[in-house]
């Protein structure tokens, strides 16, 4: 396995692969790796023939308020399992290294950010469309693989690919949950031990929906005023949204039909948690 930390090396190296004619699995992550990313380094590694990581903390996704000094790091774990993982190279580039100069040409996602952490953070979803649009170019995967715990950006990140016509395909991974459902975050470390017991319910509620919903509910605000009681009932954290939407359209609704995707976001003292589920009825 090699590790590059500028992208003249990476891109060097990916122009070689290429020209063999190797297939490339492509992971983009932040690190601090736990089985939800292992679980995308699996799938990759089965369907490819080069398997690249990047580590990247992208400081364009995170608002002037958010957790960007507070994000768990520690690349020589990263680098371990990379190994076991039987990855072929990680991309580890510096900020400067990817924002050397100041842009000159920005891109900017438009449509599906407006509800959900798109509306909770502006700017987010552009970070991470600027980001993916450097990395897609420097690594130039064959096949993306991103996570269904942020749902949101999977659907934004087709509408990237799509829209400036990327010859990736994407790739989505259904969540990996610890034994009590908590979905699996580099930022769930950052929970008292407290919170951590209290976490476990966001899954609950996810769950708790997901029965009312095959059950026959399809009034969206009952669903939703349900959820936030039990989350009011069983943790102390503050709930950010609990929302219902068309999946990945991510278009309002009012009666629950077909595929949907129910998602929360709630903060606990130091962190911000996601979870979300996708029915199909
Ligand atoms: P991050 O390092 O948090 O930016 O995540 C990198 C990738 O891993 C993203 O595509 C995430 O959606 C995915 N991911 C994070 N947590 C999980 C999880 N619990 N299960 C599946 N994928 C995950």
């Amino acid at each position: 396995m090699k590790v590059f930390t500028t992208i003249a090396e990476m891109q060097r190296e990916i122009l070689t692969e290429k020209q063999k004619g190797k297939t490339i699995g492509f992971v983009p992550t932040m690190g601090f790796l736990h089985e939800g990313h292992i679980g995308l380094l699996k799938k990759a590694r089965q369907e490819n023939d080069i398997l690249v990581l990047s580590i990247f903390v992208n400081p364009l996704q995170f608002g002037p308020s958010e957790d960007l000094d507070a994000y768990p790091r520690d690349f020589e774990k990263d680098r371990q399992i990379a190994i076991q993982e039987k990855t072929d190279y990680i991309f580890f580039p510096s900020v400067d290294e990817m924002y050397s100069t100041s842009p000159s040409v920005g891109v900017i996602a438009k449509e599906r950010v407006n509800v959900l952490c798109g509306k909770s953070r502006p700017g987010h979803f552009d970070g991470v469309v600027t980001v993916l649009t450097k990395l897609f170019n420097i690594i130039q995967p064959t096949r993306v693989y991103f996570g269904l715990k942020d749902a949101q950006q999977v659907a934004v990140v087709d509408g990237l690919i799509k829209d400036f016509h990327f010859p990736v395909q994407l790739k989505a991974i259904e969540t990996v949950r610890e034994s009590d459902g908590l979905a699996k975050s580099s930022r769930n470390v950052n929970l008292t031990p407290e919170e951590r017991r209290q976490a476990a319910e966001l899954y609950r509620a996810l769950e708790l929906g997901r029965s009312l919903i095959k059950k026959g509910e399809t009034d969206r605000l009952k669903l939703i005023q349900t959820i936030e009681s039990h989350l009011k009932k069983t943790t102390e954290s503050t709930v950010d949204y609990i929302e219902l939407y068309t999946y990945p359209d991510l278009k309002p609704i009012e009666e629950i039909k077909g595929k949907v995707i129910l998602a929360l976001a709630v903060k606990f003292s130091k962190v911000r948690l996601i979870d979300n589920i996708i029915v199909d009825i």
